[in-house]
């Protein structure tokens, strides 16, 4: 076994740990929380031992690169779009991917209906929430999410299973608690309005510096890259 094999292996095995440790602390077990492995920027030999390892699903923040990626794994392979998806795109990946997390415009959800209209299927998505109203991040705002939601709800080809947010870049991943709570709140509200085609089941929410927070707030998907592949290298 390569060193770099190794490398994933342990830190899989630390992330898994850690997981379970923030799921008991919020009175749920390891199996309640989905792990997405985030493998933007990382080759597929590395991607592959993710795979053999046992966990079928990538999270990737670009069309392109799951379009490059994509033919290399088998068709159990689950592809997550969780980047910013531009409407032209849509066409690209409708059908390879299994849930898109970064729907952040009526625009976009109305051009997903249509493409998975004509596909013949009904694509899940997550609604994207800017939790800090941070200039450089895409997203709907925490208040007006509920009425967004409405207005996209009445789409058939789409289904709308739960909120996403990408929190802040910060030191202490403890400032970012408040963020993950009321975003947990307000999937709750939302989901106790019983709007036809809404389900709030998940809430896509943690990333390598603060997935445990996340987690003890609330949150069942955390995105993890660099705590799994190491840092990523952007010039190759
Ligand atoms: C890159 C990325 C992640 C993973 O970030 P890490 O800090 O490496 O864990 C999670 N979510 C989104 C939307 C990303 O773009």
């Amino acid at each position: 076994m390569s060193d770099t094999e190794k490398d994933i292996l342990f830190n899989l095995e630390e992330v898994n740990k850690k997981i379970e440790i923030a799921a008991k602390k919020s009175g749920r077990r390891r199996e309640d929380i989905f792990l997405l492995p985030v493998t933007k920027t990382m080759p597929t030999e590395k991607m592959q031992v993710v795979y053999d390892y046992g966990i079928k699903a990538f999270g990737e923040n670009k069309v392109q690169e799951i379009l490059d990626k994509y033919d290399k794994f088998p068709n159990d392979t689950k592809w997550h779009l969780i980047g910013h998806l531009q409407t032209n795109k849509v066409k690209y990946i409708i059908d390879k991917v299994t849930l898109i997390h970064s729907v952040d415009s009526e625009k976009l959800a109305e051009e997903i209906d249509k493409k998975a209209s004509a596909a013949g299927i009904v694509m899940d998505i997550l609604v994207e929430i800017n939790v800090a109203l941070e200039d450089t991040k895409f997203g709907i705002k925490l208040e007006e999410t509920e009425e967004f939601i409405k207005r996209i709800s009445k789409l058939k080809n789409i289904r709308i299973k739960g909120l996403m947010t990408v929190a802040p870049y910060v030191e202490n991943p403890e400032d970012n608690r408040h963020y993950f709570r009321e975003l947990r709140k307000l999937s709750v509200d939302i989901g106790k309005k019983n709007i036809d085609n809404v389900y709030m089941d998940i809430l896509s929410m943690g990333m390598t510096n603060d997935y445990e927070i996340a987690i003890e707030e609330g949150s069942n998907m955390v995105r993890v890259g660099t705590g799994i592949f190491g840092k990523r290298n952007y010039n190759i």
